[in-house]
């Protein structure tokens, strides 16, 4: 065991950047990290790796919530690389020796976390929608979907330090920057060796078509069962480009093969938190409520008044969805125009 409970000591969130951006994902796990912090009366620290403006970077994460920020800086950094980012991650574990580290369960996150863990000889909870202290051990309760989904699992980790996980993105809600907090940076100065470096990056290709961004989507358009035959999300579709908005579905939709499965929010898909969701012809059963109740504004289109949906809707439209969506889009293009 390579570092022990007894000296593992504060909480560490990994900043995700992306060409010099920080994420989303990384503010919401320190808004929590916060709560958690306190309730643990620990440190909350961030781990931030880039390959230029750190120190920028790292003022944005200490108005985030950030009490500390350890910043790994270089040339060799500046795009993500599973190997570059798990061997200075890894040594700056093995110094600061936090008891909890949190990643976002995004493609990076879910790519290297696990190989982080695995060289500090650590568990690591995937995939989680919760994570919690549990008060009796103070141990960090991870939550997650298992089983198929069909239950959710709570998750400790007792021995090995430091207790990891990947959290979904827009589990939680990102709190606003306080520019007024005052924070520590520390510049952790890593060079690569070429031995950490197994990977040689040739070139970037971009997907063509589908772009289907729906955990940082600002709103949402919804397709569920109810829309009948795959063609019929044009009407989302539609919809979805007049407000600017990506489309979504249920998993009734992705698994009748209307519409694929990266489109899926729920237990099974993604978690998202939309300033507004519109679902349409979506009952709203739990697993689906799961990836959407924590969005800002909930719209309901479903012609069944008794619809689960409305229970979490904030505005509910009784109706046949094929009359309701083609008028509500020509609406919003005319307001639009205007
Ligand atoms: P339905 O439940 O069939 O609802 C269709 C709705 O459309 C009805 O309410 C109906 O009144 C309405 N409707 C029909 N015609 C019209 C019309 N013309 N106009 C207006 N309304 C109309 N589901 C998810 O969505 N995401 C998940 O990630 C997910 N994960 C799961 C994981 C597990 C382990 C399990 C067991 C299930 C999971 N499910 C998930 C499935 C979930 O239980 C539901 O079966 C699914 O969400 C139902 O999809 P739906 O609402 O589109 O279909």
């Amino acid at each position: 065991m390579k570092i022990t409970v007894e000296e593992a000591k504060g909480l560490l969130v990994y900043m995700e950047q992306n060409a010099g951006i920080l994420r989303n994902v990384g503010f919401e796990l320190l808004g929590h990290g916060r709560e958690l912090a306190d309730k643990l009366s620990a440190e909350l620290s961030a781990l931030v790796i880039t390959g230029a403006d750190g120190d920028q970077l790292a003022r944005q994460a200490i108005a985030g919530g950030a009490d500390k920020v350890y910043l790994i800086e270089g040339p060799e950094y500046g795009r993500f690389h599973t190997d570059a980012y798990t061997y200075a991650t890894v040594e700056l574990i093995n110094e600061y020796k936090p008891q909890a580290v949190l990643f976002g369960a995004t493609v990076d996150g879910r790519d290297f976390a696990p190989r982080v863990a695995a060289r500090l000889e650590t568990g690591l909870c995937a995939d989680c929608t919760g994570v919690g202290v549990d008060e009796k051990t103070n141990l960090v309760i991870w939550t997650r979907p298992t089983f198929g989904g069909n239950i959710m699992a709570q998750i400790l980790c007792p021995d090995r330090r430091p207790q990891m996980g990947t959290v979904r993105p827009k589990t939680f809600k990102k709190p606003p920057p306080d520019s007024s907090r005052a924070g520590q940076v520390i510049k952790f100065s890593l060079s690569l060796p070429p031995s950490a470096n197994r990977v040689e990056f040739v070139r970037e290709e971009l997907p063509e078509g589908v772009v289907c961004n729906l955990e940082e989507a600002e709103y949402i358009v919804a397709g569920g069962r109810g829309l009948g035959a795959p063609e019929n999300f044009k009407l989302i579709e539609d919809l979805a480009d007049a407000i600017g908005g990506v489309v979504g579905a249920s998993r009734a939709a992705v698994d009748a093969g209307w519409i694929e499965h990266l489109h899926q929010v729920g237990q099974s898909g993604k978690t998202v938190g939309p300033k507004i969701y519109i679902a349409c012809g979506i009952s709203g059963a739990i697993q689906h409520l799961a990836g959407m109740n924590s969005s800002d504004t909930i719209i309901a289109i479903n012609k069944d008044p008794d619809a689960p949906i409305f229970r979490v809707a904030d505005y509910g439209i009784v109706g046949n969805l094929f009359e309701i969506l083609p008028a509500l889009t020509k609406e919003i293009k005319k307001a639009r125009q205007k």
